[in-house]
């Protein structure tokens, strides 16, 4: 029988400084993100000025909690990832739960929001919310990575499984070696 060709769709993944301030709690939610069957597809480690907070977050100008927010998403190191997978921009905001996490914490205790979240503001994670959201976030943190390209080279290797994950990058990585001797 033919397997199905699935399209991967590609998404933003932030892990917010509240997760990355601990281990623990930042290796658990990455088990999760593989244990989901999503593909990392790039990842980076860095700090967030408050400037380009603000310039990321500038669809909630003039919201109450803007500047709460933009102070706490410069606060310390964070992880932005482009994942990959089926369905990835809702079904990573599925597995990350809804907003208002003292809401969630009752309402979907199982999600990584509900799990681990501790405010409103202060919520593990960001998903891109569109595939319009998703090309100008992953553009805003990725400006050198190319989605057509990266269809057109990569992307293959990822459909047919041919990749390992590697810790240390914290990414998927073609097995290009592999797949030359072979082919
Ligand atoms: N936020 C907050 N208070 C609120 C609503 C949102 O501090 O009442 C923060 C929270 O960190 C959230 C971010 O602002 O993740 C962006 O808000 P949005 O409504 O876009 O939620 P998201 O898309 O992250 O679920
Ligand atoms: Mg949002």
């Amino acid at each position: 029988m033919m397997r199905a060709l699935r399209k991967l769709e590609l998404t933003l993944a932030i892990l917010k400084p509240d997760v990355v301030a601990h281990p623990n709690i930042l290796k658990e939610i990455r088990s999760i993100i593989l244990q989901q069957e999503f593909f990392f597809v790039r990842s980076k480690k860095l700090i967030l000025s408050p400037t380009r907070a603000n310039e990321f977050y500038k669809e909630h100008e003039g919201k109450f909690f803007l500047n709460r927010l933009v102070s706490f998403m410069s606060s310390g190191p964070i992880w932005t990832h482009i994942l990959a997978r089926e369905n990835a921009i809702p079904e990573w905001r599925r597995i990350m739960g809804p907003t208002k996490v003292l809401k969630t914490i009752h309402e979907a205790p199982e999600t990584i929001r509900g799990r681990f979240g501790l405010t409103d503001t202060r919520n593990c994670t960001h998903g891109s919310d569109s595939p319009e959201t998703a090309a100008r976030e992953i553009n805003f943190f990725f400006p050198e990575f190319s989605t057509d390209r990266w269809h057109d080279t990569e992307g293959a290797y990822f459909y047919n499984g041919q990749v390992a994950f590697n810790e240390d990058l914290c990414q998927h990585v073609p097995l290009q070696h592999v797949s030359d001797s072979i082919s």
